[in-house]
């Protein structure tokens, strides 16, 4: 590669498209054109930089200031209006600092610039400021006491070559590698010099159509514009570029696993599943009606399906999944259900189990007995054989418990209809001999890896796939992180839920005697309850260890009640066996550690009781709740906390403020930034650094369009070269999943 700027003009000149004129160097280019061609970037510079992820000239050039110092506008503090975002500068005349309780520091700075001194508040210790420095406030300027104030502005330290005189914009770029903003600022004006004209990739007809700026002009506006109108329209095409390439990704992965594979030829309408929905103790939701109406159809195309089905707790999507197995068993192909833990996949295991023994669909015997069904021929109709494997056991409904490699000639010989399990399901080794249809549960914890593997147990088709979630995701976020997977809703929860009202109870001896009382009712009642115990940061042994002594402390308690205890330590066979006893109402209080966050369905469970819940996130908590209203009687929630963290104190009033998933999945992004949300790294999400998932939902589906119409008309955008390779080079390690066809 040359990284030499100055002799590299129309690099891309030669393979770019007809279609597609582009001059100039192209992003794809310049993330290739390592950090030390810029001027001043030594090897030390360039290697904290690449250290920081500013490997590239590419990344340098994405690296959007966070806010420009207005100096054209730059006010005298003598007639600074009030109440709007402006810019200040003056020399700090004095600087105190207080402590004003035990985890605040108040720092307050006087600063004049000659026609007047205005006090700046912060409440941050950690934040420098000398007496006799030349600083630059952005803020809003209030009036208190008759005297110019601003609280907590955003502050600058300017050196001479950039006093206040300067009269125009300047970008104050995030620190970055150690650099200060002005040898930011210099490097970034070096390489813009040296790149531009930066190469348009999007079709032009795109932009057009969404009045947005043009690529070069955007990428040097959004440094160094003449105005607030520049930087804004930059910006905005900035946003769009990031979503785009995200989207471009997600429509190449959705062509390449969908529409080019072919899915197995499904029974649609059979006995089976008529059978079964004929035998349920309850009407199917009109959602649910729904829902199962989506899957056929994409059973019955010639592709695969890739259907995300998401549903808040309790919507019933087990049995919309149980159901799309069977339409593959009865077309002859086999069905898989995933669950992300053993507890879950247990319960999954005996539901379905009951369910087909209800419909009359159990097998009779083992798979070395068919000649004892004949003898009753005429009374035995279809069944279904069920296995459970997990890592540590496998079980079937035909032959009771068996070894697991036992089960794995099952699957491999077709025996299995419908194989139920963990991760262990996808591990090497399990082969299926015809599966027709995976079923995820709880996708959130599966990677698109996985999603790949289970892809890979079927050879002549691929298998349809159904992702069941109930960790609401915001839309935006879906479109990103399963934007190449078509979605169903289960926007309806079966009649009759009573709903779960939450509290907030703060960790002090009255309070907590209160629960204990309250749990005291709710047992006397004739109900049943979960205590949740601390989580133990990162290690499972300590967190087995608080468990089984809050365990003993409540057995105390109540030595009256049932108690029983369940962790992710104990064996497997000792879980099984605690659930089967409180499903049974054999035990009045459950004490349990996350394991129970997923999918635990005990209707007769009415109270739920979180200890420390402010060490928990906010859609843990949500999944957690989510075990208890799923019976005829109302039911509790109580959030024990002491928050000591404005996160966590806006987790808790969330959670108390409402019970609707998709709400609170949005709180949650809006708390803890879109980045850190679910397996970020999987998803392009990291390529975000300009929009905001929840401010700029206009944009995300705007592009969703544009990218999957652009797929549409041409599968591999074998007409914008260029367009793939800037996504390939700068969605980097998450574009991983693209490469696979
Ligand atoms: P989730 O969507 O959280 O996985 P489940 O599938 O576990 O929910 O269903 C929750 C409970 O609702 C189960 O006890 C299930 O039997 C019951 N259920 C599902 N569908 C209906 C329905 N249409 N009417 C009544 N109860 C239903
Ligand atoms: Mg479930």
């Amino acid at each position: 590669m040359n990284n030499d700027l100055r002799t590299t003009t129309d690099h891309h000149g030669c393979v770019t498209d007809a279609a597609q004129p582009s001059h100039g160097r192209s992003l794809a280019y310049l993330a290739d054109v390592p950090i030390d061609a810029v001027k001043d970037i030594g090897p030390r510079k360039a290697k904290r930089l690449t250290e920081a992820g500013i490997g590239s000239v590419a990344a340098l050039l994405l690296h959007a200031p966070r806010r420009y110092l207005d100096r054209s506008q730059l006010f005298d503090l003598s007639s600074v209006p009030l109440g709007e975002e402006v810019t200040v500068g003056g020399v700090v005349r004095s600087v105190s600092r207080r402590r004003i309780s035990k985890n605040r520091v108040m720092i307050e700075a006087t600063i004049g610039d000659g026609t007047s001194t205005l006090k700046a508040v912060w409440f941050n210790p950690y934040l420098k400021v000398d007496q006799g420095e030349e600083i630059a406030l952005s803020g809003k300027a209030e009036l208190f006491r008759g005297r110019l104030q601003m609280k907590a502005p955003d502050l600058d330290r300017l050196d001479d070559e950039e006093s206040l005189v300067t009269g125009r914009i300047v970008p104050v770029h995030p620190r970055v590698g150690g650099l200060t903003p002005r040898q930011l600022r210099a490097a970034v004006d070096n390489a813009l010099k040296r790149s531009r004209p930066i190469a348009e990739v999007v079709p032009t007809e795109i932009l057009s159509r969404l009045g947005l700026a043009g690529r070069d002009e955007s990428i040097a506006n959004i440094h160094f514009p003449t105005g607030r109108a520049d930087a804004d329209r930059a910006r905005d095409r900035l946003i769009f570029d990031e979503f785009f390439r995200i989207e471009v990704a997600l429509a190449l992965r959705k062509w390449r696993q969908g529409l080019q594979a072919r899915g197995a030829n499904h029974v649609i309408d059979g006995e089976l599943v008529d059978q079964f929905l004929g035998a349920l103790p309850y009407r199917l939701t009109a959602a649910q009606e729904r829902v199962i109406g989506e899957i056929r159809d994409d059973l019955a195309g010639d592709h695969p399906m890739h259907r995300l089905l998401q549903g808040e707790v309790g919507s019933g999507k087990t049995v919309v999944a149980l159901c799309t197995l069977l339409m593959a068993v009865q077309g002859g192909f086999q069905g898989a259900i995933m669950a992300p833990t053993e507890v879950l996949a247990e319960q999954h295991f005996l539901s379905t189990v009951d369910a087909l023994e209800a419909a009359d669909l159990a097998p009779g015997g083992g798979p070395d007995q068919g000649g004892t069904e004949n003898l009753f021929a005429g009374e035995t109709g279809p069944s279904v054989r069920v296995a459970l494997l997990t890592a540590h056991r496998a079980i079937t409904n035909f032959s009771g418990s068996v070894d697991r490699s036992t089960v794995h000639g099952w699957t491999a010989d077709g025996t299995i209809d419908i194989a139920i399990g963990t991760h262990a399901l996808i591990q090497e080794g399990v082969q299926f001999a015809q599966l027709g249809i995976a079923a995820v549960d709880e996708q959130h914890r599966f990677g698109v890896h996985q999603r790949v593997k289970l892809r890979d147990k079927s050879s002549d088709h691929d298998p349809d796939l159904l992702i069941m979630t109930a960790t609401p995701i915001p839309r935006t976020l879906s479109m990103t992180l399963y934007g190449d997977l078509d979605v169903s809703v289960l926007d309806e929860m079966p009649p009759g839920r009573m709903p779960v009202t939450t509290a907030h109870v703060p960790k002090e001896a009255e309070e907590l005697e209160r629960v204990y009382d309250r749990v005291r009712d709710e047992v006397a009642a004739g109900r049943q309850v979960f205590v949740v115990c601390p989580l133990v940061d990162d290690s499972a042994k300590l967190e087995v260890k608080s468990a089984t002594a809050e365990y003993e402390r409540l057995r105390s308690v109540y030595p009256d009640l049932r108690l029983g205890l369940l962790h992710g330590q104990m064996r497997p066979a000792d879980k099984e066996s605690v659930m089967h006893r409180f499903r049974a109402g054999e035990l009045d209080v459950l004490v349990a550690t996350t394991v129970i966050e997923v999918g635990i369905d005990v209707p007769n469970a009415t109270m739920m009781v979180i200890e420390d819940a402010d060490r928990f996130g906010l859609s843990q908590l949500h999944q957690l709740r989510g075990r208890v209203g799923r019976g005829e009687h109302p039911s509790v929630c109580l959030l024990i906390a002491e928050p000591s963290t404005t996160d966590a104190e806006e987790r808790i009033a969330a959670m108390v403020a409402t019970t609707d998933g998709f709400r609170l999945a949005e709180e949650d992004m809006r708390i803890r930034g879109q980045g850190t949300v679910f397996g970020a790294r999987q998803s392009g999400l990291t390529d975000l650094r300009l929009a905001d998932l929840l401010r700029d939902v206009e944009v995300l589906v705007a592009a969703r369009r544009e990218a999957f119409a652009l797929a549409r008309s041409d599968p591999e955008l074998h007409h914008h070269p260029d367009l793939v390779d800037e996504v390939q080079a700068l969605l980097g390690d998450d574009a991983e999943w693209l490469e696979r066809s």
